[in-house]
């Protein structure tokens, strides 16, 4: 059983109300148990949202405390991103999931190179929120690209 990103099932989760429907995770659903999440839902946004991107740091960053999430707004809503992160580390506890497939380069469940803050679609080095606080409970993380 593994936990996986939502919008990569076909659920229309993602910012923009549509979803990230992945044929090979659609494959995979033939062999094994995915539970889907969608931590910026679970943290209390809602659906269709405004784009947000971690700002300038990483996911570890964010749970530190020492780095927000904005939204293209200019909101902060670092708060929800750590709900949702929680959340989801509750579900993983629940059912014993050791492993979660995460949508890359999203900052909740990106793994290794997320959005890097500027709203211009580059990349840096980094986790997710999700992912980091996934990462720290010793989950196993990989994307949908690592498949
Ligand atoms: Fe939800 Fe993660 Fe997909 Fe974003 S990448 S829509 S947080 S499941």
């Amino acid at each position: 059983m593994k936990l996986v990103s939502a919008c990569l099932l076909g659920l229309k989760c993602t910012w923009d109300g549509k979803s990230k429907r992945n044929e090979k995770i659609i494959k995979l659903l033939k062999k094994e148990v995915l539970i889907p999440v969608c931590p910026e839902q679970l943290g209390g946004l809602p659906t269709p949202r405004i784009p947000q991107e971690i700002q300038g740091c990483s996911g570890e960053d964010v749970l530190a405390r020492i780095c927000k999430v904005k939204n293209k707004s200019g909101q902060d809503i670092t708060k929800q991103f750590i709900k949702g992160a929680k959340e989801t580390l509750k579900i993983a506890k629940q059912l014993n999931i050791k492993e979660f497939i995460g949508k890359s380069k999203s900052p909740s469940c990106g793994s290794g190179l997320i959005y890097d803050g500027t709203f211009s679609g580059k990349l840096a080095r980094g986790d997710g929120v999700t992912t980091a606080l996934l990462k720290r409970n010793g989950i196993k993380v990989i994307t949908e690209k690592d498949l």
